[in-house]
């Protein structure tokens, strides 16, 4: 099971953070919070796009496969910042844990093919190392099923752009799944991140309104 965790640095009011910055190139009074929330309601309404680059959030992804990271490296804009657990120090002497598809949760037969495959890459990276063989060369055999932990860094516009992406039906399970916990982290975070979460994050169909994927699931027509 991947955990979400919202770090200490993430924007805690991004909403009037956002009218904030704003009040200040629109010569305003911004030292009323108040004021400084109806302004970032405004920029978010009137799609100000750059606006929505300052609020920042740092997260901690754990549980979560390698695959999927994989696949969330690819969400560039912005300047992201991350690190991921090393392959090289860490230790996998003592197995490692990774994730098994629902499909294959579900399927006793595959399930037990599914576990020896992993015992199976477990017990020949102990022959490897038994051999004098450094980890940074075994690590080759890791699966990428197994779980990483990563830090991320990355601003509210970026998430918003990747919500698109991967709330999509068709998108890698594992990154919906993922996406869902990062909104459900950041709704915890704070009232202004439970609204705009409610409110900008969505699949692309519903932002476009209607769905650019050649194979569609039928939501919405392309
Ligand atoms: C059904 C489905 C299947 C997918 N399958 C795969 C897969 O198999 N493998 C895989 O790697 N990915 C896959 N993806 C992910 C997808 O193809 C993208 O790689 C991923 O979403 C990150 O790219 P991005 O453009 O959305 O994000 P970013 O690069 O973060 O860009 C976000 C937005 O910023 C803007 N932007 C970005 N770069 C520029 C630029 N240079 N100039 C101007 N504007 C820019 C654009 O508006 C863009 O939409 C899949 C997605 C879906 C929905």
């Amino acid at each position: 099971m991947g955990k979400v965790t919202v770090m200490e640095g993430t924007t805690k009011e991004p909403i009037t953070l956002i009218g904030k910055m704003a009040g200040i190139c629109y010569g305003s009074d911004v030292k009323d919070p108040l004021k400084n929330y109806k302004r970032g309601m405004g920029c978010i309404e009137s799609n100000h796009g750059r606006t929505l680059e300052f609020p920042e959030v740092y997260l901690e992804l754990s549980g979560y496969s390698a695959r999927v990271i994989r696949e969330y490296y690819t969400h560039i804009a912005g300047g992201p910042t991350r690190l991921q657990a090393s392959t090289r120090y860490i230790n996998y002497e003592n197995g490692f844990d990774y994730i098994t598809p629902p499909k294959i949760q579900n399927n006793e037969e595959a399930l037990k093919v599914y576990d020896e495959m992993m015992k199976n890459i477990q017990v020949s990276l102990k022959k490897l190392e038994d051999l004098g063989i450094p980890k940074e060369d075994s690590a080759m055999g890791l699966p990428l099923g197994m779980t990483t932990v990563i830090v991320d860094k990355r601003g509210l516009r970026s998430l918003i752009e990747m919500s698109h992406q991967r709330l999509c039906t068709r998108a890698y399970w594992e990154f919906r799944n993922l996406m869902n916990d990062i909104m459900k982290a950041l709704k915890e975070y704070s009232e202004e991140w439970a609204w705009l979460v409610d409110n900008l994050f969505m699949p692309k169909c519903e932002y476009l309104g209607r769905c650019p994927e050649k194979t569609s699931c039928g939501r919405y027509s392309n």
